[in-house]
């Protein structure tokens, strides 16, 4: 079967109750046949559902359609992208052990490097994506771990998987971690580089309707494993209710995103032309400066545009204010368009100077295209443009 299909078709065993559509399995645990059953479940000679802290029907039928999609041989849901994320370095490393980061990275992800896991003994070196070469020279003896997002937020920069991967000629130990959250597994798919585990914020895209949190964690069958014993001792799982949900949601994500990529480019084609921004980023842009190499490893551009408007922070205070349709949030990946101003909102924390490091002008603005009509959209977008001069 095709993507699109599997993920339609990837289902739990159906029950005597010949149900078409997966029915949602609240139950905390579940019971076993006889003593013996029990035993064996417990000692892992037989597979079966414990309790709903390890596994549940529902997370199960989530995580066997990411993995379908990512091409992972196994995987884990959490009760949101950060305990996944959290998970990914806390479930593998130990005190003594090193990060290679790309510098641009989620705000959380980079509280957890900078602030979090210096406490338990783990540190961390950034690298820029603009400087790739620099990525040899941070490897530590301890090195354990390479994490990244391509394209990163709000800064739409790539990093090359292919080019990436091939570190591991020189280093096969380090585990190649990718956040995966922004491009979604139907556009870019980093196992089949060479990438061991990939992350995701499932509120995002996979959700796709901003109404539940959800992350999930896939790769190499080791690691996860590895990572399973950490999640049954600290108890980060995915409520059956919202993996209930985010399978379902699944069904629809490549349609989702050929609406929300072609509403995109329409959009930073759109805000190019005009005269009142200073620079647009969107990988499916010839501008782009990664733009061929964008071509190649996302199937499209995705759904976040980012541009620099001119006139700085006030400026673009203004332009969110008179937006009519869109709403100013913080959140992404929605059916909804959304405006942001990372500067003063998911980026504050950090210090201007880390801003620009990344690429964070105040005058930039993030936007979220969502699934409503592109033409109401661009009016929307337009007339804001307008209305701040
Ligand atoms: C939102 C997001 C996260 C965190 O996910 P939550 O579900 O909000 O915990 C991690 N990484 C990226 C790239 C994100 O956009």
């Amino acid at each position: 079967m095709k993507e699109e299909s599997k993920l339609i078709r990837t289902q739990t065993p159906r029950s005597s109750n010949r149900e078409h559509s997966t029915p949602l399995y609240l139950t905390s645990s579940f019971i076993f046949d006889d003593a013996e059953q029990g035993r064996a479940i417990f000692a892992d000679e037989q597979q079966g559902n414990i309790y709903s802290r390890y596994s549940n029907p529902n997370t199960t039928e989530f995580i066997d359609k990411v993995c379908e999609l990512e091409g992972a041989e196994a995987g884990l849901a959490f009760s949101s992208g950060m305990a996944g994320v959290f998970a990914s370095f806390a479930g593998l490393l130990k005190a003594g052990d090193h990060i290679v980061s790309f510098r641009s990275i989620f705000g959380s992800t980079h509280q957890l490097l900078t602030t979090l896991f210096p406490r338990w003994g783990i540190t961390s070196t950034y690298v820029d994506a603009a400087n790739p070469d620099d990525l040899e020279k941070a490897i530590q003896p301890n090195t354990k771990m390479i994490f990244l997002e391509t394209p990163s937020n709000p800064g739409l920069e790539l990093v090359d998987l292919a080019w990436l991967c091939k570190i591991k000629e020189k280093h096969p130990h380090i585990i190649i971690n990718v956040d995966n959250c922004f491009a979604t597994p139907y556009l870019q798919k980093p196992i089949a580089y060479g990438v061991d585990i990939v992350s995701h914020s499932a509120t995002k895209y996979m959700d796709g309707q901003g109404r539940v949190l959800g992350g999930v964690v896939v790769g190499r069958a080791d690691l996860i494993k590895e990572m399973m014993f950490f999640i049954r001792h600290t108890g980060p799982a995915m409520s059956a209710f919202n993996a209930w949900l985010l399978s379902k949601s699944l069904e629809t994500l490549p349609l989702r995103m050929d609406r929300h990529c072609s509403n995109a480019l329409a959009v930073a084609k759109a805000l190019e032309k005009s005269a009142e921004v200073e620079v647009v980023r969107y990988p499916h842009l010839p501008s782009h400066p990664q733009y061929e190499l964008a071509k190649k490893q996302m199937k499209q551009g995705g759904g976040i545009v980012t541009f620099v408007i001119k006139g700085g922070f006030e400026r673009a205070k203004r332009f969110l204010d008179a937006l009519e349709m869109i709403l100013i949030s913080s959140n992404l990946g929605d059916s909804r368009s959304i405006g942001t101003h990372p500067s003063s909102t998911t980026h504050s924390k950090l210090s201007e100077q880390e801003r620009l490091q990344i690429g964070i002008f105040p005058g930039s603005i993030r936007l979220s295209i969502g699934l409503e009509n592109v033409e109401d959209i661009l009016a929307d977008v337009k007339n804001a443009l307008e209305k701040s001069k």
